[in-house]
């Protein structure tokens, strides 16, 4: 009987059940027991031993379609606003009461879970394992390392105080040499990072530093990945030039964030070292759109421009390449309500099916989760979202898509 009272289950009935891999719907039921997917084809039933029947809830899919939950492998939670700078004077207890809210809402445009480069912690995806906080799964980073000066380092030129231990929320953690960046990688590891993040080249939100610095030595970044490894874990690195791209590659990381200005050698290295490329274009349409409304500041919004029109070039070349693509938004501040706008980017250059695929298979194969995220079949978590369309027919489904979501399935729980 405990058996019984402790077992959920969740059947959705006749739906056209989206094959990611295939790029191909069939017509099938999906059962999820205890929040994992148990079977998914023509009359499927619990397995016998469960004994769900009773708590089972039905939803009844005629006529819609099921593709799996959605995947952002480049987000920050914590980013209530544009203007990194001001987490390091914002009180812990205003930035994660502003963090569940943004959590909340990206688990309601359909993403079950987001990779965070940098600033989620130990404690948020506990709280949200826990059940404590409404959101998606995370895959953290903890604090990126930066050199001095680089895009972790918030500070003003006219600033002398230690960049490190001001405020409590800030993005980045600043370590210069191999040993620091060693210390730094395994304290990150051992507050439960799942990858190490490194600025290795200049960025937009920070105050010091140029959009085509690269940043980082070499020793040092090999050092960062060496940790990594050596934890089983991995390094995501931000760039946008292909110089800093080039090196990162060159260095062992395994996947690029923005990634905006590649090259021919670039293509050639993510192939050659089977890396990922993680672009971020919907950030910079939305910051042109309303970065300054939200705390970007005008010299900020200058170096936008520069990054934003290679963007959709980069993704065309890289796709049409074969290099492995990740969906991120990087959404800041007020801007994060335009996450789902980033498929519509990228349906103008990739068919809709990759884009999913980026939002999917691929996010899991970079959160090294195949096969338990971003797959409705057997074994993997139960996250789903339930359409009244077919997004991949058109990619506005999932670009729109409050307009479009039925259910939306988190390990075997309706959110809504
Ligand atoms: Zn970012």
């Amino acid at each position: 009987m405990s058996t019984t009272l402790e077992t959920t289950a969740l059947v959705i009935r006749n739906a056209s059940v989206l094959d990611v891999d295939a790029g191909t719907y069939s017509t099938a039921d999906v059962v999820s027991v205890d929040g994992k997917i148990s079977s998914v084809g023509p009359d499927a039933e619990a397995p016998s031993g469960a004994r769900v029947i009773d708590g089972a809830r039905v939803i009844d899919g005629t006529g819609k379609f099921v593709i799996p939950g959605l995947i952002d492998a480049h987000v920050h939670v914590v980013a209530s606003s544009a203007d990194f700078r001001s987490l390091t004077y914002t009180p812990a207890s205003y930035v994660y009461a502003q963090t569940a809210r943004i959590m909340g809402e990206m688990l309601r445009r359909g993403f079950t879970t987001v990779r965070d480069l940098s600033g989620a912690d130990f404690g948020l995806a506990q709280a949200q394992e826990e059940g404590l906080l409404e959101g998606p799964k995370i895959h953290f980073c903890g604090h990126a390392l930066s050199q001095t000066g680089g895009h972790g380092d918030m500070r003003l030129p006219g600033e002398d105080h230690d960049p490190n231990g001001r405020g409590c929320c800030g993005i980045g953690r600043v370590a210069d040499g191999v040993d620091a960046v060693r210390a730094a990688a395994r304290d990150e590891i051992r507050k439960g990072a799942h990858h190490i993040k490194i600025m290795a080249s200049g960025g937009v939100s920070s105050p010091t530093d140029r959009i085509d610095s690269t940043q980082y030595s070499m020793e040092e970044m090999r050092a960062a990945v060496e940790e990594a490894e050596a934890a089983n874990r991995y390094v995501a690195a931000h760039a946008y030039t292909a110089r800093a791209i080039n090196r990162a590659l060159e260095a062992g990381v395994r996947s690029i964030e923005h990634g905006n200005l590649l090259d021919d050698e670039s293509l050639r290295l993510f192939l050659e070292k089977d890396a990922f490329l993680v672009p971020t274009l919907v950030t910079y349409w939305a910051l042109k759109e309303e970065g300054k409304e939200f705390g970007l500041t005008e010299e900020m919004w200058a170096k936008v421009d520069s990054v934003l029109t290679s963007g959709l070039e980069a993704i065309s070349r890289a796709h049409q390449a074969g290099v492995k693509m990740a969906f991120g938004s990087d959404l800041l501040g007020g801007m994060h309500r335009h996450q789902n706008e980033q498929f519509r980017l990228l349906g103008k250059v990739q068919p809709a099916i990759d884009a999913i695929r980026s939002a999917t298979t691929t996010a899991a194969l970079l959160l090294e989760r195949e096969g338990e995220l971003g797959v409705v079949a057997p074994g993997a978590d139960a996250d789903m979202l339930v359409l009244d369309a077919d997004p991949v027919a058109d990619i506005s489904v999932l670009a729109d898509i409050s307009e479009h979501l039925e259910y939306l399935i988190q390990n075997g729980r309706v959110i809504s």
